[in-house]
């Protein structure tokens, strides 16, 4: 007999696809367990801004908790978004849906808290998972540290370098849609407006963005991404750090106004795995979340609404597993349909602008055109920050 701890559902990562999911297993009397590498409050490379269909989520798996979301404490809320094209002028866009900014160190561990408080999910942390197999019809997890549990169905929300997507599923862990970014903390920054993203689009970063999100006490989170195609192109990798450093101090419509900014820490890079074309997201007993399912908006780069969207649709599954006592590939393709009718329409779209890229000078001139339509200027920026 093994000692190993036994669950029906083992969710794999305490980000905001692990904590969504967990979430939304409440109630459902089965017995889940949420593992984490981290000890919480864990910093996250991310650009910190919070989507608004990330709360559209969170309403969609409890209205109540979606409240306790809009009125969590460490943000700064976003009235505008600026769009910077060369040579023409800042184009605001105001948002209907409510969104806000917010260090992933705090956001992240507000939504791990909400699970605590929240539902009975057992919660394990400092629990690096190593090795994870499928025997017997169990699903084994052994950790770093030398412990191990068992589960019925395993849910990998572990991000973009998940361990559960190179253990279980066929998938690449990079493909030709990988993006890297790199972002680090400011402040002191010239004419920054508290409430306002502002979004560059820099032939340098072509065909990705420069940001400049604000955060509280005039600080902001500034960076940049790129595919990775890109930054390994020639003998010698392309070092987003150094780039990031010369757009601030040379780039002729940014360098003016980080002559007095101060840095934060450091500048730090990660992966950003970006939607594309259906592929399998699920197999038998697992299903993949978030930027393990690599769920990143294309064109937007941002990942947490769709993340949390991934994990709600995951527990559906769970649920319905566990009802029918089906964890078969064939059934498991339930939650593959779930996830892009949601959102995969939006991945085709970014893959063909992204492809455009290749044309940059013209796209550049004919999204300048474009922009002076306040009408299509807002479709694009709407369809850019999502
Ligand atoms: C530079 C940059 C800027 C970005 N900006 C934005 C933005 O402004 N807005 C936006 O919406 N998105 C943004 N994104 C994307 C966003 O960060 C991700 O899409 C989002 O974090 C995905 O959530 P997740 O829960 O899938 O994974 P993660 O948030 O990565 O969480 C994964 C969790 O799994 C844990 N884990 C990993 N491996 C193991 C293991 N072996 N064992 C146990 N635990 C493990 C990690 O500790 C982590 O807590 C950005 C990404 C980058 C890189």
């Amino acid at each position: 007999m093994s000692s190993k701890d036994i669950y029906d559902i083992a969710i794999i990562g305490a980000g905001p696809s692990g904590c969504a999911c967990a979430l939304a297993l409440h109630g459902s009397g089965l017995r889940v367990v949420l593992v984490d590498k981290a000890a919480f409050p864990r910093d996250k490379v991310c650009g910190d801004a919070i989507p608004g269909q990330a709360f559209k989520a969170m309403d969609r798996i409890n209205p109540e908790w979606g409240l306790k979301m809009r009125n969590f404490l460490d943000k700064t809320e976003v009235k505008s978004d600026l769009g910077f094209l060369p040579k023409n002028k800042p184009i605001p866009f105001k948002w209907t849906n409510y969104s806000y900014n917010s260090k992933r160190i705090h956001f992240d561990h507000f939504l791990l808290n909400l699970v605590r408080s929240e539902s009975a999910t057992t919660i394990l942390q400092n629990h690096q998972l190593q090795k994870v197999s499928i025997q017997n019809g169990a699903v084994n997890c052994d950790f770093q540290d030398g412990s191990s549990i068992q589960s019925s169905l395993i849910i990998g929300c572990d991000g973009a370098n998940s361990i559960i997507k190179r253990q279980l599923s066929s998938l690449a862990l990079r493909d030709e849609t990988h993006s890297v970014a790199v972002r680090a903390y400011y402040r002191n920054i010239k004419d920054l407006q508290n409430g306002v993203n502002e979004f560059h689009f820099l032939k340098e970063c072509s065909p990705g963005y420069f940001w400049i999100f604000s955060l509280d006490n005039g600080w902001a989170n500034v960076g940049f991404g790129m595919p990775a195609y890109k930054v390994q192109k020639g003998k010698t990798p392309l070092s987003l750090r150094k780039s990031l450093e010369t757009i601030i101090t040379t780039n002729p419509a940014i360098a003016s106004r980080f002559k007095n900014a101060e840095c934060m820490g450091n500048t730090r890079g990660f992966a950003l795995p970006l939607g594309s074309n259906r592929k399998p997201i699920s197999g038998e007993r697992f299903v993949l979340c978030g930027d393990a399912a690599s769920l990143i908006d294309p064109i937007g780069g941002h990942g947490i609404d769709n993340a949390m969207w991934s994990g709600f649709f995951a527990a559906e599954q769970a649920i319905r597993c566990f009802q029918t006592k089906n964890f078969d590939a064939g059934f498991m393709k339930g939650y593959d349909d779930a996830v892009y009718k949601k959102i995969g329409k939006s991945f085709t779209r970014g893959q063909l602008l992204l492809k455009l890229e290749m044309f940059y000078p013209f796209v550049f001139s004919l999204l300048a055109l474009l922009m002076k339509n306040k009408k299509i200027g807002d479709r694009f920026i709407r369809l850019l920050v999502g």
